[in-house]
């Protein structure tokens, strides 16, 4: 049974609102690409895990994907777990490209990749610090920790996977993506008894649940240049920034376009770079639209959550304007 399904990384939503709205310095504007695509990858390989983990029969596990729990003044992250009364798994997701040689003895991963050699730290021992973690964390909260395995799913189709010094726990615990099941079943045969019951798991489960906190990357932190910010309601059709509003609808002056809901795309951008709150003439102003009855209306109509008098009031996204979906 899936309990939590992974959700879309707000990662990648602000560093695509970044990129939209600012202009920003060549190696800025690079960094921020590469680290747009690494992420992108990223989820495109937890996405895959999480389809061939539905193809195996996880009737007799509890399966929370993505979870962020704050532990110990830091958090720790799994990307998905895996809860049977016998045993629980932790399963890391890597998405490294290339040859990869790992060396557990050392605690460190050797990527060759178009000829260059890059180490990484071991992803073995990031996913049994992780699988550690989660056993302290249930203990602290007075559960009696079962078992707690790994696995590190490379989901690179084309990475080549290397054990040089034969060890036993890269045998056993890195595969790529599509075997990842596979290897689920070798711990289902290793634990025979049931030490959870479903009420337990239940309780785990909603313990998880409830401990979980998306992460949200810090904006103040990036040194945007503030002072470039491009302002105006983007075409979804041809990304030019400007769209004007004419009657019920914003048309785009350089494709034509017409759309009636382009500027919500915009209001969330906002939103995500100068934080949730905006005033009427903020509104205005980022989405250029420069007559204020037009704005007024099309800020009415989103049915925002407001707070102040009618001169100064301030409009949050609220229940009717979910931020991150
Ligand atoms: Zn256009």
């Amino acid at each position: 049974m899936i309990e939590k399904n992974r959700d879309f990384p707000r990662e990648i939503t602000v560093l695509k609102a970044i990129l939209r709205r600012f202009t920003l310095n060549p190696q800025l504007q690079t960094d921020l690409e590469s680290k747009l695509s690494r992420k992108s990858a990223g989820y495109k390989g937890e996405k895959e895990l999480d389809y061939h983990l539905s193809q195996f029969d996880h009737t007799r596990f509890y399966i929370l994907h993505d979870l962020i729990i704050p532990h110990n003044n830091t958090h720790f992250q799994i990307d998905s777990l895996l809860i049977s009364e016998t045993f629980m798994l932790v399963i890391d997701s890597k998405n490294f490209a290339g040859t990869l040689d790992f060396h557990p003895e050392f605690n460190y991963l050797l990527q060759t990749l178009n000829g260059i050699e890059k180490v990484y730290p071991d992803p073995i021992l990031q996913t049994r610090t992780q699988a550690a973690q989660l056993k302290s964390f249930l203990i602290k909260n007075h559960f009696s920790p079962p078992p707690i395995e790994f696995l590190v799913s490379i989901s690179n189709s084309q990475a080549i996977i290397r054990n040089p010094g034969n060890h036993h726990d890269v045998r056993v615990r890195v595969g790529k993506t599509p075997a990842v099941a596979y290897k689920i079943q070798s711990f289902n045969d290793k634990y025979k008894n049931g030490v959870l019951s479903i009420k337990e798991i239940r309780k785990i489960t909603k313990l998880l649940l409830k401990s979980h906190e998306p992460y949200i990357p810090d904006i103040s932190s990036m040194n945007l240049p503030m002072d470039q910010v491009k302002k105006g309601v983007q075409c979804p059709e041809c990304q030019q920034n400007g769209m004007k509003k004419i009657y019920g609808n914003l048309i785009c002056e350089k494709c034509g376009h017409l759309s009636r809901d382009a500027h919500i795309e915009a209001l969330r951008d906002f939103f995500i770079i100068f934080g949730p709150a905006i005033t009427s003439r903020q509104f205005s102003d980022f989405l250029q639209i420069s007559s204020i009855h037009q704005s007024k209306r099309l800020l009415l109509a989103l049915d925002l959550d407001s707070s102040g008098s009618t001169k100064g009031r301030i409009y949050t996204p609220g229940k009717n304007f979910p931020l991150w979906d």
